[in-house]
């Protein structure tokens, strides 16, 4: 079986076409804007219908810049909502404020921006509640050419050969970045299509393969998981 390399050259066009929005990116952008990164975090912790109802909140508070998010008064940002539990806002608003004070320990986002990906991702990775999926969707916000490694990514390697059950992030995220090392533009966009593809044929309960577009590049085995009831 063609390892994920050559297999991606096959699909990375039919993956193109089911990414739900176009992939635009040439190279690292010239300002990453705090905003940009908070929603990646609120996203990460709480969901998307949250992204902007909490940078609302934020900015409600007047905590919506590094300097004022790094004193922010948890519990007061923790009862400002009625649908979540206040734990969950609790642990958001920690990650958030932990997260500002990195950026302030770094120097600002202007020296974040002149940052390397090694010292942006050891600095994120000591914060407390980020893991490596996170980080690594924040840098690749910022335009490094990184993958982070979600649940549905990794089902996708599993489910067709390219890693085994056992293998760790570590190994899921380099047979990608052996493939396709410094080519930011494709990086986002089997981000955005493995996603996208996860989500809707290869979910963790069911793998749609009948209606999937990933089905010719299954193994020659055939397909491991799930029904073919799609
Ligand atoms: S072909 Fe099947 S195993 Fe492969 S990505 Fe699609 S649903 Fe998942």
């Amino acid at each position: 079986m063609p390892g994920f390399g050559a297999s991606a050259t096959e699909f990375l066009p039919v993956l193109h076409k089911q990414a739900p929005s176009p992939i635009a990116a040439t190279g690292r952008i010239s300002f990453i804007s705090f905003e940009l990164l908070l929603s990646a975090l609120i996203e990460a912790r709480v969901g998307i219908p949250y992204i902007q109802p909490v940078l609302d909140g934020l900015r409600s508070l007047g905590a919506d810049d590094p300097d004022s998010l790094a004193v922010l008064d948890i519990s007061a940002f923790a009862s400002h909502w009625t649908g979540p539990s206040r734990k969950r806002m609790t642990d958001l608003g920690g990650t958030l404020k932990r997260f500002a004070s990195s950026i302030l320990a770094m120097g600002g986002m202007d020296l974040v921006e002149a940052a390397s990906q090694e010292s942006l991702r050891s600095a994120w990775l000591k914060i407390p509640g980020l893991g490596p999926s996170t980080v690594d969707h924040l840098l690749q916000l910022a335009g490094f050419p990184i993958i982070p490694i979600d649940r549905a990514i990794y089902r996708i390697l599993v489910r067709h050969g390219w890693i085994a059950e056992e293998d760790g992030y570590e190994e899921a995220q380099n047979v990608i970045l052996s493939a396709f090392s410094n080519d930011i533009a494709t990086l986002q966009a089997l981000a955005e299509a493995f996603s996208h593809i996860g989500k809707r044929w290869c979910k963790a309960t069911n793998a749609a393969c009948t209606a999937c577009p990933l089905a010719p590049w299954l193994p020659e085995s055939g397909k491991p998981y799930g029904s073919g009831a799609d």
